[in-house]
């Protein structure tokens, strides 16, 4: 059996955010954010309030998505977005 390597630097149960509309309308994910103080946001191109926000583990976000993997070197205060699930990353460093 292969063995996978987890491809995030943090453990698999961290806990990350993402939104009702991944969680549940399995709306794409179309923004990555590595905060400052190394939260992981997962969220879709939707508008956010607090109340859509969900906690779940970076394993389930890439259950959800395995293309995630591929911003697991997102740096910290570093964000990504995407127009569309076609379209490439767009990488950014958040503004202060
Ligand atoms: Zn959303």
């Amino acid at each position: 059996m292969k063995k996978m390597k987890f491809p995030f630097s943090d453990a698999p149960n961290t806990a990350c955010f993402t939104c009702c509309h991944v969680l549940d309308e399995n709306k794409p994910i179309l923004y990555v954010s590595h905060d400052e103080d190394g939260y992981w946001q997962f969220l879709c191109d939707g508008n956010h309030k607090e109340e859509d926000a969900r906690v779940v583990s970076l394993a389930s976000i890439l259950s959800i998505d395995e293309t995630m993997s591929d911003l697991s070197e997102l740096d910290y205060g570093e964000y990504a977005e995407a127009e569309s699930v076609t379209s490439d990353w767009i990488v950014r460093r958040m503004d202060k």
